[in-house]
């Protein structure tokens, strides 16, 4: 699906690259379908992307085009990445950013998990 500012997948994009462990992340969780790695500017005392390993450029892309199995693998990581970091009492927040109007610079889809502090009314 074409996306505002998005082209195409680019397998060149800067996940696809730490995907496939040609650049360096902070691993937090991974599953069959997802990578999950801490962001390295965070803006929240927790700041994780959750990634699916396929190639989707955006949310739009992944929600249409997505399988079931890969849906619910990455669904599934994201909670429990939030789990795992210790959220689920205190409350967390997961903000994913669609096409050029929303601000998404990787063009790569991924959730933002912020969490670890009282979080304004927006962030990101
Ligand atoms: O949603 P958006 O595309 O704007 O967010 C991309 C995020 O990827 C930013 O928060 C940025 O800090 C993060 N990033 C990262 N590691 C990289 C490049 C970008 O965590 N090597």
């Amino acid at each position: 699906m074409a996306v505002s500012g998005l082209g195409p997948y680019d397998p060149q994009n800067i996940f696809a690259k730490i995907l496939r462990g040609e650049i360096p992340c902070r691993t937090v969780f991974e599953n069959t379908f997802a990578l999950a790695f801490h962001d390295i500017a965070p803006k929240a005392p927790v700041h994780v992307l959750v990634i699916p390993k396929g190639p989707y450029v955006s949310f739009a892309d992944f929600s249409t085009t997505a399988s079931d199995a890969e849906i619910a693998g990455f669904t599934r990581a994201v909670g429990h990445v939030a789990s795992l970091l210790g959220l689920d009492e205190a409350g967390y927040r997961l903000l994913s950013n669609m096409g050029a109007a929303a601000g998404q610079e990787v063009p790569h889809f991924h959730v933002h998990l912020f969490g670890g502090a009282a979080l304004g009314p927006m962030l990101h």
